[in-house]
């Protein structure tokens, strides 16, 4: 039997993914055709959950979460390719000339965009922290060798 609150539950959940099966929905159509208190909550439910976050998809991500992604990626690459190219991959993170290849995953990323703002805090916080320790790294490199100064390495002294 379809109380107003088990109705009420299906529509905040699978009904408003389009995920629930044929049979529910028809079980919550009919129950909405009957009960007005119900369709009033399904329109406020749908205007309230549904079309921000349809909105929300189809917003510009921010430059900064760009920034992050492309940071991200190029840690992952620094951390395969590991000491052996650590200054060039340590530069590419500086000059950033490489765009072309990300474009390809551009409606992917744009479909992640909303998670990523969620936790774009915590990867913040992680990027520090790997920057810190690369910045430690560094300072343990030889300095005799005076051909591999760079103007990057003037920033972490
Ligand atoms: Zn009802």
């Amino acid at each position: 039997m379809n109380t107003c609150k088990n109705i009420k539950d299906l529509i905040l959940t699978d009904y408003m993914d389009s995920e629930v099966d044929l049979s529910t929905r028809e079980q919550i159509s009919s129950h909405l055709l009957n009960c007005s208190h119900c369709r009033r909550f399904a329109a406020e439910a749908e205007k309230n959950l549904a079309v921000p976050f349809k909105g929300k998809i189809r917003e510009d991500v921010p430059e900064h979460v760009w920034s992050s992604i492309r940071q991200s990626i190029e840690n992952a690459a620094m951390a395969n390719t590991q000491s052996k190219s650590f200054i060039n991959n340590f530069i590419q993170i500086f000059s950033f000339p490489k765009l072309a290849p990300a474009l390809g995953g551009f409606v992917v990323l744009l479909l992640m965009g909303t998670f990523i703002l969620n936790s774009h805090q915590i990867k913040q916080v992680k990027e520090k922290e790997q920057g810190e320790y690369l910045a430690s790294l560094w300072k343990t490199v030889d300095f005799e060798n005076s051909d591999l100064r760079t103007p990057i390495e003037e920033y972490f002294l």
